[in-house]
């Protein structure tokens, strides 16, 4: 079968928090990179946890990144010679995502997102879902539940009502497995704060 170096294609790393997205995402980009691919990571302005112009993973690897405020920002920027284009916390982009990784694609480049497939309530977290379905690669990270070693796939809310944050603070989430975790947990704080 003939693969042409022009292809280019849609790559999805969805999972909870912990589970080793922002880890896989700079690992992928990080080999195009060392073969001399020319390579972008892009993610949302919101995210400033660790570094402004970096992703930085829990496990405190890191790759350069732009931060851009939407996805229209992250098409602007991306340049005509990029082969290869990262975005980590896709979930935190708006829907224009996946039109856009569409495009980006359709160009023959290869776009790799790196996102929450679920909320901390449990719900469909898009545009992650949304991408996954029209991605040809699709990986489903999974963490280790931080109360009982399982399989966790699901992100927990741990914090007080009146310390709740909405980037991940360091303590504020865990990851947990179907088991252990519980979303009423932190709808009961939701409720509370409303009233
Ligand atoms: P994500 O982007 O999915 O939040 P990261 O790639 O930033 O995850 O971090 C993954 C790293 O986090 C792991 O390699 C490990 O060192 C660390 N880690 C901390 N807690 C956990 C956990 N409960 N399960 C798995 N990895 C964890
Ligand atoms: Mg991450
Ligand atoms: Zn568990």
């Amino acid at each position: 079968m003939l693969r042409r170096a022009d292809q280019g294609w849609i790559e999805v790393i969805a999972g909870p928090m912990f589970s080793g997205k922002s880890e896989e995402l700079i690992r992928r980009v990080t080999r195009y990179h060392l073969a001399r691919v020319p390579t972008q990571t892009f993610k949302p302005a919101v995210d400033t946890r660790y570094a402004e112009r970096a992703v930085v993973s829990h496990s405190n690897l890191s790759t350069e990144a732009l931060p851009v405020a939407d996805a229209a920002e992250l098409l602007s920027n991306v340049e005509d010679r990029t082969v290869v284009v990262g975005v980590d916390e896709g979930q935190f982009f708006d829907d224009g995502l996946v039109e856009v990784a569409t495009l980006l694609a359709g160009a023959g480049k290869k776009i790799i997102v790196a996102g929450l497939d679920l909320d901390y309530l449990g719900r469909p977290f898009e545009p992650i879902p949304s991408l996954m379905l029209r991605a040809e690669y699709v990986t489903k990270a999974l963490a280790v539940c931080h109360r009982c070693g399982g399989p966790g796939l699901f992100t927990q809310r741990v914090v007080d009502s009146d310390e709740l944050v909405v980037l991940g603070a360091a303590g504020a989430y865990e990851a947990r497995c179907r088991r252990c975790y519980d979303p009423t947990e932190a709808r009961q704080e939701e409720l509370a704060i409303e009233a």
